[in-house]
Order: structure tokens, then C-alpha cells, then sequence
């Protein structure tokens, strides 16, 4: 324990005051970034079970700070939803990845992942509209990436914004499905275009029954209900091969392909599995 400065014990760990003031630097540093467009967007492949053909992209954010180098989403995504910075850096990523999916001279589409805080602002149509009149790439060629939790946190204006963003003919994901606060009633209610269901059900598949039980129930019923789905980190040929057997339409994973700064097509056949 140490003194304060008026003779008041306060407890005090070490290294307290090195990680608020590293707390402090990361997001004047991230502030900085933001007004001189310091990331980059790695793009990993998504492609469909039955031809193995790349559909798509999924641009996935990093930070390229001079000190720290490449920084991963996790490490600052959550201090920009805090801070509320995470409008304008999504804003960043929107305009960017449609510039560059407009560059691609392909009929990929591009996955941009929009964050809870985003959905709320009232900016984000804006930003969508600005995105893709400023590339010229088509709508049909957008996705858009939302969390169930960020679709509870939102229960009021979701409805709106992804029937705003269907009149425009932007697709919307569901992502992580499972991990949130999974509701068949935003399966039914909500205009959804692609479920992406969590890596943990397709990395637990092989050991975990219950995982590969609901791996079934949410292929079967995205089959019945007219939602494509999608198995998330596919590592193994074995989970490829489950998730093309379940009727899985698509498909994502280091096995797939890695995000990289290049994109690149997926190194897969549906013959003969990926390279
Ligand atoms: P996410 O949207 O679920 O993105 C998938 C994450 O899983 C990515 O991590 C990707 O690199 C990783 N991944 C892909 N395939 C595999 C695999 O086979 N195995 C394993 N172990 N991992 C795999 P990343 O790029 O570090 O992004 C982490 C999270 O950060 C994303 O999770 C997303 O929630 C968030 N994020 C990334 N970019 C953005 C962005 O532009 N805006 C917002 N709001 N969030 C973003
Ligand atoms: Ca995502
Ligand atoms: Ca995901
Ligand atoms: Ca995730």
C-alpha cells in the first residue's frame, strides 16, 4: 500500500498506473490513426460448397501502428466501440473496402463487419450509401456483418436498418451464430441473407456431439427457412468435408485461405479438396 497525498491508504498493484497510462497512449495513438487512415484490410476468402469457387471476401481490420506494428482487431476494436471512435473507423473500412472490391474487376462480394455501436449511429446509412456511390460497386457486391448481440442491442431501429439496407440490395450475415444471445425469432423476423455459424461449432464438431447437433439443426433449418449458411474456421479437411455433408452452402477458414493483404481465390476444389 501506498500513501495518498492526503494520508489516505489507497491500495496499489504494480504496473496499475504503467497500464492506465499505456491505456491512455493506445487510444491517443488509435485517435491519430484514425485521422491519418493508418490500417489495413486483410480480405479471407469465402467460398461455395458446391463448385468451390471464392465468392467473397471478409475484410477483417488492422492497425498499422508505427511502434506496435500490426495490430489485431481485438486489441483495439472494443477501446473504438467504447470510445464511440469505432463510427468513424468503421466508416474507414466501409469506403475502403468498397474501393477496393470496385478494383477487383471480379463479382465477389465484399463482408464488412459492423459493430453494435455502429448499428445505433444514425450515420451508418449514410455511410453505406457514401460507400458505395464514392467506389461505384453494385450493392448486391456489399455484406454486412452483424453480431446477434449487437442485433439485441439494437432490437428497436434493427428492423429499420436492415430493411434500409435491403432496399438499397445490400446483403446482410448474421455472424457468430450460437455465441450470442441466439434467437429463433430474429431467424424468422429479420431480412437475413447468410448465417455464419461459429467457429467453436465447427472446431468442436469431431468431439463434441451437441456441437455437431446443433451444426445439423442450423444447416437444416437455414435450408427450410431460405438463409444460406456458412461454417467459420474450417482448419481441417475432416470439418470441410462434415460441413459439405450437412449441406452447408459455403464456407471459411485458414484451410480456405488466410486473410492477406493480396487477395487471393481460394486453393479448392470440391473434387479434390483444398491445396
Ligand atoms: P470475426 O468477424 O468473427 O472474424 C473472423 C476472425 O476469425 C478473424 O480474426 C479471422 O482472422 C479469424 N479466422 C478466420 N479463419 C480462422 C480459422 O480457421 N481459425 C481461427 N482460429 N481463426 C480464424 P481477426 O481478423 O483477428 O478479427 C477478429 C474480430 O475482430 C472479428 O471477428 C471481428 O469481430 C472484429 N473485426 C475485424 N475487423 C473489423 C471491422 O472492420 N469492424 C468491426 N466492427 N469489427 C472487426
Ligand atoms: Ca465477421
Ligand atoms: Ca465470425
Ligand atoms: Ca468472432
Amino acid at each position: 500500500a501506498k500513501r495518498g497525498g492526503r494520508g489516505r491508504a489507497f491500495s496499489y498493484r504494480p504496473g496499475m498506473a504503467e497500464a492506465a497510462a499505456e491505456a491512455r497512449r493506445l487510444e491517443a495513438d488509435l485517435r491519430l490513426a484514425l485521422e491519418t487512415g493508418n490500417f489495413q484490410i486483410a480480405y479471407q476468402p469465402i467460398v461455395a460448397m458446391d463448385e468451390g469457387r471464392t465468392i467473397g471476401f471478409e475484410a477483417l481490420v488492422r492497425w498499422n501502428d508505427p511502434e506496435r506494428g500490426l495490430v489485431p482487431p481485438d486489441r483495439f476494436i472494443p477501446l473504438a466501440e467504447a470510445n464511440g471512435m469505432i463510427v468513424d473507423l468503421g466508416a474507414f473500412v466501409l469506403s475502403r473496402a468498397c474501393k477496393d472490391a470496385a478494383a477487383w474487376g471480379t463479382d465477389q462480394f465484399v463482408a464488412v463487419n459492423v459493430s453494435a455501436v455502429q448499428l445505433s449511429s444514425p450515420r451508418l446509412m449514410a455511410h453505406v450509401v457514401g460507400a458505395l456511390a464514392a467506389s461505384g460497386l453494385p450493392a448486391h457486391r456489399l455484406e454486412i456483418e452483424l453480431t446477434e448481440t449487437a442485433i439485441v442491442a439494437n432490437a428497436a431501429q434493427v428492423g429499420h436498418v436492415l430493411a434500409g439496407l435491403r432496399t438499397l440490395g445490400v446483403r446482410v450475415a448474421m455472424d457468430d451464430f450460437g455465441t450470442g444471445y441466439s434467437s429463433l425469432a430474429h431467424l424468422r423476423d429479420l431480412p437475413l441473407d447468410r448465417i455464419k455459424i461459429d467457429r467453436s461449432f465447427v472446431s468442436s464438431a469431431s468431439t463434441d456431439p451437441n456441437s455437431l447437433a446443433v451444426l445439423r439443426a442450423v444447416t437444416q433449418l437455414g435450408r427450410d427457412i431460405g438463409i444460406e449458411t456458412l461454417g467459420e474456421g474450417v482448419e481441417t479437411q475432416e470439418q470441410l468435408a462434415l460441413l459439405r455433408d450437412l449441406g452447408c452452402r459455403a464456407a471459411q477458414g485458414y484451410l480456405l485461405g488466410r486473410p492477406d493483404f493480396e487477395v487471393r481465390d481460394a486453393a479448392w476444389t470440391p473434387e479434390r479438396g483444398a491445396a
